[in-house]
Parts: C-alpha cells; sequence; structure tokens
C-alpha cells in the first residue's frame, strides 16, 4: 500500500473534483476489501449512483468520504433526507472516511465503519442554505464520527501508519457479529457498547452501567425500562462474545 496520492492527471478545474479523482484513484489502486480480504475493490462506472466501489469476491459495497485535514469529529455528507431514507431502508453501503494533506498529497488516516453501525442519531442535519444560494432551502447533513462505537471504527490506516490487514479483517468480524436489522434495537446496542467502552476496567458491574442511566433517560425520553433494557443488551453481548457474565453482577469484557 504506497499513501501517495497520485497526482500524475489533474485535469479537473475544481478542488473537490481534483480531490475526488485523487481519493477514489488511490483506493482503486491500493485498497484491499476489508470485509474479505480481496486484494482489490472495484470502482463502480460514474452513472451508477448506489455506492463507490465494490468487491468483485463478496460484493460488499463502500462509500468513500475524504477530506483535507483531520477527521476531527464529524464528516460533511449529502442531502439529510436522503441518507436518513437509505439507513432506515437498509441499504447502506458500507463507509470508507479518508483524511489526507493537500499539501503533501498523501493520505493520512483511513477508518471503515460498516453499514450495520448506522444509526439516524449518527446524521446530524444542517441548516437550510440561504436563500441567497444557488440552492437555497436545500438541507445537507453531517456524519457524526465521535458517536460511533470504537468497534464500528476499523482504523485501517491512523496518522500515516498502515495497520495490519489481519487485524483490520479481524476487527471487522468481531463488529460483524453486532450486526442489527431493526434501527431501534441497534440505536440500543451502540448505547449500550458505547457505555461499557467508557468504563475503563476490564471487569466491571452491572451498577455501572446503571450509572449510565441518566445519560440514557435523555436519548430515551419515552423509555421508562431504562434499566431492563440496559440487561437486555449485555445479554445481548453476552451472547454475541463481547463480554462475559461472572456472576453476582459482574462482567468481563472479552473482545472489547
Ligand atoms: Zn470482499
Amino acid at each position: 500500500m504506497d499513501l501517495c496520492l497520485n497526482n500524475g492527471n489533474l485535469i479537473y478545474r475544481s478542488g473537490t473534483q481534483q480531490a475526488r479523482v485523487l481519493t477514489e484513484s488511490w483506493v482503486s489502486q491500493n485498497l484491499y476489501c476489508p470485509r474479505c480480504g480481496n486484494l482489490n475493490i472495484n470502482k463502480f462506472p460514474n452513472n451508477k449512483p448506489v455506492a463507490d466501489f465494490y468487491c468483485p469476491v463478496c460484493s460488499n459495497q463502500f462509500e468513500l468520504k475524504s477530506k483535507n485535514g483531520s477527521l476531527g469529529k464529524k464528516v460533511n455528507d449529502g442531502a439529510y433526507e436522503k441518507m436518513i431514507e437509505r439507513i432506515t431502508s437498509n441499504e447502506n453501503p458500507d463507509f470508507l472516511f479518508m483524511s489526507y494533506s493537500k499539501s503533501e498529497l498523501v493520505v493520512k488516516d483511513l477508518i471503515l465503519v460498516p453499514k450495520h453501525f448506522f444509526v439516524p442519531e449518527l446524521i446530524e442535519k444542517r441548516k437550510p442554505l440561504a436563500d441567497t444560494a444557488r440552492r437555497a432551502g436545500w438541507v445537507g447533513c453531517n456524519i457524526l464520527l465521535e458517536k460511533i462505537p470504537q468497534q464500528g471504527r476499523v482504523e485501517i490506516i491512523t496518522n500515516g501508519i498502515i495497520i495490519n490487514r489481519n487485524d483490520v479483517i479481524s476487527k471487522v468480524n468481531i463488529g460483524q457479529k453486532l450486526e442489527v436489522k431493526e434501527l431501534n434495537t441497534r440505536g440500543w446496542m451502540m448505547d449500550i457498547l458505547n457505555c461499557v467502552n467508557k468504563i475503563d476496567d476490564n471487569i466491571f458491574s452491572l451498577n455501572q452501567v446503571y450509572g449510565f442511566e441518566k445519560e440514557l433517560r435523555i436519548k430515551h425520553p419515552k423509555n421508562n425500562n431504562i434499566k431492563p433494557k440496559i440487561r437486555q443488551q449485555l445479554q445481548f453481548l453476552r451472547d454475541k462474545g463481547l463480554i462475559e457474565f461472572l456472576g453476582e453482577g459482574m462482567y468481563r469484557k472479552k473482545q472489547l
């Protein structure tokens, strides 16, 4: 894998288009399939708006979002309504988030967020464009990367360092166990996962997770059964092999 963005044929005038050509050709030339490990993923023809890339072996689809500088807490994306529609229809591709340096023409960071880690809460509505804008009233969105649990952020390149391919694929596979089709359940799973991730110790108690009750109540004001919900999701994480029940309200992190 070569981190340089090929500067060979910059024939596009607009900066955005230029960046798109550079980053997309980088992915075509350098990236393996982070799901099955196939040595390359292919670009869809431009008139196919479904996603940007697909794996010729496992058929998984990928969409690339890239930005100059660092990835930060959020990444700009297209129309808000369209994004929510895609997430709720379960037709999302996996997302690849890339940051690059425009001046050095190198890739800095690349993370994969598998589709089943997307919930509407990750999508922030932006202010409608002003009346003076060409597309007045158009509403875009931001993807809130900071809200994605670490299990759903698979690092492929971090700060210019290429992560071992087998480690990437095994992390994708662990995360795959957390696939939940139903959106509300998926949201709860991610919330409880985020809580467990915030506990530093490997061994933790049910009471420590109950400590997040207030925070969860604000997110789910209509739910009066926060504690049972917490226990249910811990059971889910146990069934998936991510945590272990030690008895007497104690748990151990296994693959977290
Ligand atoms: Zn594949």
